[in-house]
C-alpha cells in the first residue's frame, strides 16, 4: 500500500484515516496476541514489574515550552532496599554554555542561531495516592528523590513529578530548528539499578550516552491544531479540543523511552510490513519514498533473520538535526538535509537495526557502545547483502567496515581496546573506527568463522534471551561458548583488543 497525504491541507480526513489505521492495526495486534506465543510470556513477566509511565503533557511552541504531570510506577527489582530512587534531566545539559555535551567544532552546527538554553524544572514530586510532597535534590542531570519509607525489594511506589522543559533552539537530538521541534531525552528517565547500584553517568559528547529500562507508556500531549506529531508507540486517538489544538493519546509497548517530534509541515508516506505500520514523516518527497523502502525492506529483513519486530509502528522521521541519524524506540531521526544525497538508505537502515539492537536488546552504552553499535553496522551491512547481493554485500562490508578500521590502524593509535567506556575515546574518529568499524567487524568474522546458518541460529537465540532486556558483552561471550562447539575462547579478546586471556581483562559489569 502506498498513499500520500498532506495533513496540513487535508486536516480532519487524515486524522481520521489515522484513527481508521490504528484501529485496524489494533484489532490485528488482538488476534496476534490470542496465539500464545514466547513474545507474550515475556512480554507478561516484564510488563508486571517494569516501570510504568504516565503522562499529560501540553506543549507551547511560541513559548518552546513543554509542561507535564507524570505518573510513574516503579518497583524496586533489586534485593536491596532503596532510600532513594534517581532519575536523569537530560535537558539540564544544554543549561550552561561553558558545559555543553558537544565537541568545539560541532558548536556552530548544533547553534547556528547562536547559543540557547534549553533545561527542565521541577515543580514538585509527590505521592500521588496520598499527595504526600516528597524531598528530592536536583543536580546537573540527576534528580534524586527521597522514598517516604525504606522502597523494599519487591515493593512498588506511584510518584508524581511536575516539571517544565524549555527546548533550545539547537540542531541536536533535543531542541528545534526551522521544521522540527525535537522532544527526545526531555522529561525525567529512571535510571538504572543494577549490581553496581544506581547508573549515573554524565552526557557525554561522544556515542550515545543513554541506558534504561524498558518500561510501558501512556501518553497524553496537547499541542496546536497545525502541530502534526510522530512519537514513540501507537497513536491510538487524536481528539479536537476548544481553544484550537489537538490531544494526541499515545500508548506504547515494551520500549526503554519516549520521544517525540513535531511540525506543522510534516507530510506521510505509509507502508504495512508484516503488520507492522511504517511512516515516513518528510519534507522532501522522492528522498521520503527511498527512505520508507529502505526502511521497510530492512524490517522485512531483520524480522525474518533476526526476530519479529513485536510493535504495531515504526516511523522514519526527517528532521532538523545535524547529527545524521538517531534511534529511540519505534523512531528515528534523520537529517533532512540527507534526503537528497546517497548516503540516506545506509542512515535509515543504520537507525532501524537499532530497533533490534538497543531498542528490542538493550545495552549499556555508556560502558560497552561497540554491542549494540557494532552490531547494528553490521546488520546494515547484512542488509544490502540481502538487497542487493553478496557481491554488493562484500564490497560493503571491505569499503565500510574493514578499510575504516584498517585506515585508522595506519594513523599509529596507541591504545586499540573496542570494550572501553565513552570517557575514555578521545574523539568521534577513535569512537567510530573501534566502536562502528571494528565493532562490526567482530560480528562479520563470527559470521564467518561459523557460518552463516550457526551465526543466524545463536543470534536469533541471543535477540529471544535478550528482547525487553538489558545484554552485556559477558552474556554475549557465555551464549557464544554455550552455543558452538569447540569455541575458541580467545576469539572475542582478539577481536575486541583485549589483552589474552589470564591478563588483566575488562570486561565491565553491567
Ligand atoms: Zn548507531
Amino acid at each position: 500500500m502506498f498513499r500520500v497525504f498532506n495533513l496540513k491541507k487535508i486536516a480532519i480526513p487524515a486524522a481520521v484515516l489515522l484513527i481508521i489505521l490504528l484501529l485496524v492495526t489494533t484489532f490485528m495486534a488482538f488476534m496476534k496476541r490470542d496465539k500464545a506465543s514466547w513474545y507474550d510470556e515475556k512480554f507478561a513477566r516484564i510488563a508486571r514489574k517494569c516501570p510504568q509511565y504516565y503522562m499529560n503533557v501540553s506543549f507551547n511552541p511560541e513559548e518552546k515550552t513543554v509542561n507535564a504531570v507524570m505518573k510513574v510506577k516503579y518497583t524496586n527489582n533489586s534485593n536491596k532496599n532503596l532510600e532513594e530512587v534517581y532519575f536523569y534531566l537530560y535537558p539540564n545539559a544544554f543549561k550552561d554554555e561553558n558545559r555543553l555535551p558537544f565537541l568545539e567544532d560541532e558548536i556552530p552546527k548544533v547553534y547556528p542561531n547562536g547559543f540557547d538554553p534549553g533545561y527542565i524544572e521541577v515543580n514538585y514530586v509527590k505521592t500521588p495516592e496520598e499527595g504526600q510532597d516528597l524531598e528530592f535534590h536536583i543536580e546537573d542531570i540527576y534528580m534524586k528523590v527521597i522514598m517516604p519509607q525504606s522502597l523494599k525489594p519487591g515493593r512498588k511506589i506511584s510518584l508524581e513529578v511536575s516539571f517544565s522543559v524549555k527546548l533550545p533552539n539547537s540542531l541536536g537530538r533535543f531542541g528545534y530548528g526551522q521544521k522540527t521541534y525535537n522532544v527526545c531525552n526531555w522529561y525525567p528517565i529512571l535510571a538504572v539499578y543494577d549490581d553496581d547500584g544506581w547508573n549515573l553517568n554524565p552526557y557525554y559528547a561522544i556515542g550515545d550516552p543513554f541506558y534504561s529500562e524498558i518500561a510501558l507508556y501512556d501518553v497524553v500531549i496537547e499541542v496546536p491544531k497545525d502541530l502534526v506529531i510522530a512519537s514513540t508507540g501507537t497513536q491510538v486517538e487524536i481528539k479536537e479540543k476548544d481553544g484550537g489544538t489537538r490531544e494526541w493519546h499515545i500508548k506504547t509497548g515494551l520500549v526503554r523511552d519516549f520521544a517525540w517530534v513535531a511540525s506543522t509541515e510534516f507530510q506521510i508516506h505509509q507502508k504495512e510490513v508484516d503488520g507492522t505500520n511504517i511512516y515516513s514523516y518528510y519534507f522532501d518527497e522522492e528522498g521520503s519514498r527511498k527512505a520508507l523502502e529502505a526502511a521497510a525492506e530492512a524490517v522485512r529483513f531483520f524480522n525474518s533473520y533476526f526476530g519479529k519486530y513485536p510493535y504495531d509502528t515504526f516511523s522514519v522521521v526527517a528532521a532538523d538535526f545535524y547529527i545524521g541519524g538517531m534511534e529511540y524506540p519505534n523512531l528515528v531521526l534523520i537529517d533532512k538535509t540527507l534526503y537528497g544525497g546517497s548516503f540516506l538508505e545506509y542512515i535509515v537502515v543504520h537507525e532501524t537495526a537499532h530497533q533490534w539492537w538497543y531498542g528490542l536488546v538493550g545495552s549499556n552504552q555508556i560502558k560497552e557502545a561497540w554491542l549494540d553499535e557494532g552490531l547494528t553496522e553490521y546488520s546494515t551491512i547484512m542488509y544490502y547483502e540481502h538487497r542487493y547481493g553478496k557481491a554488493r554485500g562484500a564490497r560493503m562490508y571491505n569499503d565500510f567496515v574493514k578499510n575504516r578500521y584498517r585506515f585508522y590502524e595506519l594513523t599509529n593509535p596507541k591504545d586499540f581496546r573496542v570494550l572501553r567506556p565513552l570517557h575514555e575515546f578521545r574523539d568521534w574518529r577513535d569512537y567510530d573506527a573501534l566502536v562502528y568499524a571494528r565493532g562490526a567487524m567482530v560480528f562479520g568474522e563470527l559470521r564467518e568463522q561459523a557460518g552463516d546458518k550457526t551465526f543466524q541460529r545463536v543470534m536469533r537465540q541471543y535477540f529471544r534471551e535478550y528482547i525487553y532486556e538489558n545484554s552485556t558483552t559477558e552474556a554475549f561471550i557465555r551464549l557464544w561458548e554455550k552455543e558452538t562447539e569447540n569455541f575458541d575462547k580467545a576469539f572475542f579478546n582478539k577481536m575486541l583488543n583485549l589483552p589474552p586471556e589470564g591478563q588483566n581483562i575488562q570486561i565491565p559489569a553491567a
